[in-house]
């Protein structure tokens, strides 16, 4: 994992990232944020806001100053409907009078996995859901938003959750959470969906980037190195799973305590949950089988074994 301690911005203060493309960290540090959530202003007249963050009225304000005399917020944008990113969209609209677009709801873009585990009653765990996002224009994958000076295109990239999307400018992209390069990143049923999240990166993997820009941390320069290792992670933790099941069947739980042996006892809840995101994923691709059918307490056992 690439180590980007030095990585420690002021909250509220613009930095320009490159020509026509600003960063303002949100002052909302946390285990799960991070430094705080990364807002990006592209453009540099008609000027697009991506993650406009938490509610936070000092963040509103950073990000309004940063609107200089001659420039107007055309677009507001949000990757995912998760609390460090969409509150403050609704509010900077007001504003600005600029629209939200996001692909939409934060049920939108849900697998049928994730919707029938909701169904049963299953809560998140993650970071957080703002269930009363609503965007003004929905995003569509491969969609284009453009001013004279700048291009976006949409990628839709669910896994993170399911209205997640990564935001093309060129040959840099806009990752939000799901390539970043301080963590990996989260996946949490039933919010998160690793089978979806898999694909995601492979459908990044199939482009030439020069950077990502992520919704937490430093930018990432090596876009497709990180996107191997975090690939190459995720099939490592596979293998691990799969190598316990050889040995008989066993619960989410079980095999989180086997796995995590050096996780402390007050992380392994979050483990189990990205245990969990394994399973689900293996019995879609029918790899294991789970007893009863389908929930975090079920029994999962090698398909082949059954
Ligand atoms: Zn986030």
């Amino acid at each position: 994992m690439q180590v980007q301690d030095d990585f420690n911005p002021l909250p509220g203060v613009v930095e320009e990232l490159e020509p026509g493309l600003r960063r303002i960290l949100a002052p909302n540090p946390s285990p799960m944020t991070y430094r705080g959530t990364n807002t990006y202003l592209v453009g540099t007249q008609k000027l697009a806001i991506i993650d406009p963050g938490p509610e936070d009225p000092r963040h509103m304000q950073a990000i309004l100053d940063a609107v200089a005399p001659g420039q107007e917020v055309s677009h507001i944008i949000v990757t995912h409907s998760h609390l460090d990113h969409s509150p403050l969209a609704r509010p900077l609209s007001q504003q600005c009078n600029a629209p939200v677009y996001a692909f939409g709801p934060s049920d939108a873009g849900r697998s049928r996995v994730m919707q029938e585990l909701i169904e049963q009653g299953m809560q998140g765990g993650g970071e957080g859901i703002d269930t009363s996002f609503a965007p003004d224009i929905l995003l569509k994958d491969g969609e284009i938003l453009e001013q004279h000076d700048w291009q976006l295109e949409v990628i839709h990239t669910p896994g993170h959750l399911g209205n997640h999307i990564a935001l093309a400018l060129g040959d840099a992209c806009f990752t939000a959470d799901h390539i970043m390069g301080w963590a990996s990143s989260l996946v949490s049923p039933p919010d998160g969906d690793l089978t979806d999240f898999m694909a995601s990166c492979e459908k990044l993997k199939t482009r030439n980037w020069r950077v990502f820009y992520p919704g937490h941390g430093a930018p990432v320069d090596q876009p497709a190195a990180r996107l191997d290792w975090l690939i190459a992670h995720r099939k490592g933790r596979e293998a691990e799973i799969l190598a316990e099941l050889e040995k008989g069947p066993a619960t989410t739980a079980q095999l989180a305590r086997d796995i995590y042996t050096e996780t402390p006892e007050a992380l392994l809840p979050a483990a189990e949950r990205n245990v969990f995101a394994h399973l689900l994923d293996l019995s879609n691709r029918a790899l294991v089988k789970a007893q009863p059918p389908l929930s975090q307490q079920s029994s999962f056992a090698l398909h082949k074994a059954l």
